[in-house]
């Protein structure tokens, strides 16, 4: 999970470009629609910045009585995703992740739009820049098109949940059979707006700590060879400043990456460091 900036446009402008030369233009250009649209995006800001979007109600009509829940997804399946002017937009969003990398899972890579409160449920969100993050397809799909009726049941929202300077992953070594590291979130994170507990959820609706330990397994492997040769010259606590080293160098970029937090967890750890790492579990691939 990282957050993002919140995005300041003007809500219309989506609008704007998606509905240039269409049918739906006309009845979407009234002084009302142009009125409930900015009214729908203050609202969005409202409960976003409070966690309470899951208090919004669901709509199958939406703006006018004549424009539809599938008129709206039809403007964003169509329109955002497919056309010219549509694919800039939805571009500039793709391209506000950070090196390309989804941030509900600060992992895997960017390769969709996803929408917090889904289109399928709230299709007056359905093109509202405050709704839409880019995200990988694993944490899109996981997310499903869930609708939240507790404020502690709704996941991360990286435009309005603030996690700068905390450190909200940590994990716990397990010795046997064989070393693992078992994620979890730092119970120390305020739960203010139940943010906390929403993490909880969040980490555990998109299954992130079996994730993270994939990737530790990974490269605990990857490390065990290397461990063996400098604890042969420098000993345990060879080991340890060397675990210690490669944790600051990951903190630098993220310091609530899975990689920071295995590398801290191993260096806090004298059984790991003593001999625990000859008890690695071997990973080839073919
Ligand atoms: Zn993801």
């Amino acid at each position: 999970m990282y957050e993002l900036n919140l995005p300041n446009e003007n809500p219309l402008s989506i609008f704007n470009c998606l509905t240039r030369n269409h049918p739906l233009m006309m009845q979407l250009y009234s002084q009302e629609m142009i009125n409930t649209v900015n009214f729908f995006d203050e609202i969005y800001r409202i409960k976003g910045s409070t966690a309470s979007l899951y208090t919004l109600p669901t709509c199958k009509i939406t703006f006018r009585s004549t424009t539809t829940k599938d008129e709206m997804e039809k403007l964003y399946n169509n329109r955002l995703v497919k056309s010219k002017g549509g694919k800039i937009i939805y571009q500039s969003i793709m391209n506000s992740a950070i090196n390309k990398t989804c941030p509900l899972c600060s992992l895997r890579l960017v390769s969709t739009l996803d929408h917090y409160l889904p289109k399928a449920h709230y299709p007056q969100y359905a093109i509202s820049r405050k709704n839409l993050y880019p995200a990988c397809i694993e944490c899109n799909k996981s997310k499903l098109d869930t609708v939240s009726s507790k404020k502690a049941e709704q996941t991360f929202h990286p435009y309005f949940d603030t996690l700068r300077g905390v450190n909200w992953l940590l994990a716990t070594y397990h010795s046997s059979p064989t070393p693992k590291l078992v994620f979890y979130i730092n119970n120390a994170v305020t739960n203010k707006f139940y943010l906390r507990d929403r993490m909880e959820f969040h980490f555990k609706k998109l299954s992130l700590g079996e994730l993270y330990s994939t990737y530790a397994a990974n490269e605990l492997a990857s490390i065990k060879y290397n461990l063996q040769l400098i604890y042969e010259k420098k000993g345990s606590n060879g080991i340890r400043r060397y675990l210690h080293k490669e944790y600051i160098s990951a903190s630098a970029v993220n310091k609530n990456s899975w990689k920071t937090v295995f590398y801290l967890t191993l260096s806090n750890s004298s059984v790991f460091c003593s001999s625990g790492f000859n008890n690695i579990s071997d990973i080839r691939f073919p």
